[in-house]
């Protein structure tokens, strides 16, 4: 039967791959770098995270406005998340998530260079406006 002895090669192969990986784990100054680079990357990761639960931080959580006028005042009144300091609008954008229209202001931190999105939902936007689908305005006068 192949596939026994197919099996038996992979295996033998697992196990020599996992001494060769334990007998390669040998605490130097390279590894020790590694694992803080690693460490880094996973903390960054963390902090990602964070913000992305952070109001604005994700499009299925945006700040709510009242109109799009303050969306940008709004947005720099928020600090940087990892310094706070100022942070200032680089660009404010619309975007459609899950068939909401969504302003976008990509953010940018004065100190620490820390870019990051926020997300706003504009209340008036929620519903089409009376002047884009002609309810409402009258036209016989
Ligand atoms: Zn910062």
């Amino acid at each position: 039967m192949p596939w026994v002895q197919i099996g038996l090669g992979l295996a033998v192969i697992a196990v020599l791959a996992w001494v060769v990986t334990l007998v390669g784990q040998r605490a130097t100054a390279l590894d020790r770098a590694k694992r803080a680079e690693a460490e880094a990357l996973e903390a960054e990761r963390m902090r990602d995270r964070r913000e992305a639960r952070m109001p604005g931080g994700n499009p299925s959580h945006p700040i709510e406005v009242a109109s799009a006028a303050v969306v940008e005042p709004r947005a720099t009144s928020l600090p940087c998340p990892r310094c706070s300091s100022p942070a200032h609008v680089d660009a404010h954008e619309v975007e459609m998530h899950d068939g909401r229209r969504l302003r976008v202001t990509r953010m940018r931190c004065g100190t620490c260079g820390h870019r990051r999105p926020l997300y706003f939902f504009v209340r008036s936007s929620a519903r089409p406006s009376p002047e884009a689908s002609g309810e409402g305005i009258d036209v016989r006068s």
